[in-house]
């Protein structure tokens, strides 16, 4: 067994600090700042201090042991790299903003990787020529770079960042599915050893294209990402994945005829409803609700080539635009607002009545019109007139009006339908939570290796194009979720797998005794594999040093203090906060089996 360096507070490149840093949003940052973890370089950009970066190390090395153990082999690729293939599958363009572009001194263009996926095509294009060579599965733990619209939380959402990336390579779709299934297990045997909770819910496939995808998620209030699990069976989603249950057309035979009525100062769907119900009461026993109206909504979409395109959702009243769903619905355009100023272009929309009449690709406006599936053939609506003051009743779907498509944009809410278990009679309604996006799994299918030509010799002489996976986790980005998830009052509480070391040892007093039982046991400890952070800062108060022994977060605290004087020492638990009373001469053995579990 290796002898572990004992860390020594006295000389370690460390500054804890007792305020919090201005710019930290979230737990994770405000801690992993304050207890000498991490230091901001730029906006989105960290410096790794010698604690955090061997928290960073333990958690890439478990990933490393599971990604071996399932038979995938680690490489290294550049961070920098050519243009050439990203143009071949047109990433260069649709990465958009995201992607960093540079240019070497000769003007050739070049960019910083945001994930991987065309360079290890080639490489494995380079190489393999037959079936025979297939299952393979590559990894790599490496720098990334995106130029975040938003980065934020520290680690979170860096614009510099690490991932492990792997790639499948398969010669069908049966081998895919295992190479999926492998990594899939993998990424549970991981974030249960990274001490995480979380879920795995279904996902969509955003930029990267392809098919089946599913994303783990830590589950934490400040995510970024929301999911929806469901009641009664196991579905769970990320929102952006799920698919509204599409309800039966509605007979409409006896519907009366549409006819627009005057509804002055009705600009927004509470004043409708509250106007109906005075003017135009129902006849069915019911009055009016915001889910009988359909409210149309135009954003702007700006494509990666920076073309400008309205586009015009309808949807039921009672629901907003979810701008996550609408994201990832148009990926990879990007959503912004439809200004006054685009107003002013098209007199023709009458803002605050807009109807489907003037939408529609067929309509006069030109404006892509997609609608909410619920708005199915046969349903009756209240909606603009497309004159200031008017709206339409008894609009019929179908009937009066039509729509260029469907699109999942509408918000999804605790008590929705499970689309899953409603399609076989069950009524599971979901309920909501928010999570940080871990890991993502996802199968690509041949989108890269038809973009890039990646064949091999079958059975039968044949030549086929390879069917592949793609699978990430963000190690840094996993290191603030564990803090997020273990986080208390006092500080960081790191779970053993990762904590930077295994065992605190803290001397306390001015007696230079208490020292030196202290460095004798960090001795000792070392000695027996134990890695150990000894706290021998001299003329620091025992205050200071249990208070930065709660924020750094080890999990075992060892005080060599005023016990001494009785043979005694004080070991005890971070999180639970029990102590006891070890004599000198067991407290090795004993801290070693407490660390060893
Ligand atoms: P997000 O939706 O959060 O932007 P993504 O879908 O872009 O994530 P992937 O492209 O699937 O993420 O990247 C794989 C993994 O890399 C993610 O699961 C996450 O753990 C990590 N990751 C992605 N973007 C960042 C980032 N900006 N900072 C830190 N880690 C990141
Ligand atoms: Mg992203």
């Amino acid at each position: 067994m290796a002898t572990p360096r004992i860390l020594r507070m006295s000389s370690l490149f460390l500054r804890t600090l007792r305020d919090d840093p201005a710019d930290a949003e979230v737990p994770s940052h405000r801690l992993l700042v304050r207890a000498g973890y991490i230091r901001r370089a730029a906006p989105g950009i960290y410096s790794y201090l010698p604690l955090g970066y061997r928290v960073l190390r333990k958690v890439e090395n478990v990933i490393r042991e599971e990604m071996d153990a399932i038979g995938a082999q680690e490489v290294h690729f550049p961070a920098l790299l050519p243009r050439e293939p990203y143009d071949a599958t047109n990433r260069w363009t649709e990465y958009g903003e995201n992607l960093f572009r540079v240019k070497d001194r000769k003007g050739g263009d070049y960019l910083l990787g945001p994930t991987h996926e065309e360079m290890f095509t080639l490489l494995v294009k380079d190489l393999y020529s037959s079936y025979k060579d297939l299952p393979l599965s590559l990894y790599q733990i490496q720098t990334k770079y995106r130029d975040e619209a938003r980065p934020r939380a520290g680690l979170l959402r860096g614009r510099e960042f690490v991932m492990k990336d792997s790639y499948s390579f398969d010669i069908d779709q049966a081998g895919l599915q295992a190479s999926y299934d492998a990594h899939r297990a993998a990424y549970i045997r991981i974030f249960d050893r990274l001490g995480l909770s979380y879920v795995i819910v279904r996902a969509m496939s955003g930029a990267m294209g392809g098919s089946a995808s599913e994303e783990f998620l830590a589950s934490a209030d400040v995510g970024e990402d929301t999911y929806v699990r469901c009641t009664t069976c196991d579905y769970a989603a990320n929102v952006e994945a799920v698919r509204v249950p599409v309800p039966a057309p509605v007979p409409y035979d006896d519907a009366p005829a549409a006819h627009a009525e005057d509804t002055p100062d009705t600009p927004t769907i509470d004043t409708l409803v509250d106007f109906l119900n005075a003017k135009h009461p129902r006849d069915e026993g019911r009055a009016w609700t915001a889910a009988d109206t359909l409210k149309n909504v135009i954003v702007m979409l700006v494509h990666p080539d920076g073309r400008r395109e309205p586009l015009a959702i309808g949807l039921p009243g009672d629901r907003d635009v979810d701008e996550q769903r609408l994201g990832a619905q148009v990926e990879p355009a990007e959503v912004e607002a439809f200004t006054d100023k685009d107003f002013e272009k098209h007199p023709e929309l009458a803002k605050g009545y807009l109807g489907p009449g003037v939408l529609g690709e067929d309509g006069a406006s030109k404006i892509r019109f997609l609608l909410d599936p619920r708005v199915v053939e046969g349903t009756r609506w209240v909606t603009g007139a497309d004159e200031p003051g008017r709206h339409v009743l008894d609009l019929v779907a179908g009937r009066d009006f039509g729509s260029d498509g469907t699109i999942e944009a509408a918000e999804v809410r605790p008590g929705d339908t499970c689309p899953e278990c409603s399609a076989d009679g069950r009524d599971g309604t979901l309920v909501a939570a928010r999570g940080i996006e871990i890991g993502h799994i996802f199968q690509l299918g041949k989108k890269y290796a038809e973009a890039l030509d990646l064949k091999v010799l079958d059975e039968n002489g044949k030549l086929v194009t390879v069917t592949m996976g793609s699978y990430g986790v963000g190690p840094s980005r996993a290191v603030a979720a564990i803090a997020e998830n273990t986080y208390d009052e006092l500080g960081l509480a790191w779970p053993r797998e990762v904590s930077p070391v295994d065992v605190h040892v803290v001397a306390t007093g001015k007696d230079s005794a208490v020292f030196d039982a202290a460095a004798a046991l960090a001795d000792e400890l070392s000695a027996l594999g134990v890695e150990v952070l000894l706290d021998d800062r001299p003329k620091v108060s025992p205050g200071v040093k249990f208070k930065d022994a709660e924020l750094i977060g080890v999990p075992t605290i060892v005080v060599v203090g005023k016990g001494l004087a009785e043979g005694v020492v004080e070991i005890k638990d971070r999180v639970s906060g029990v102590r006891e009373e070890v004599p000198v001469a067991e407290a090795a053995e004993r801290v070693a089996g407490v660390v060893r579990g």
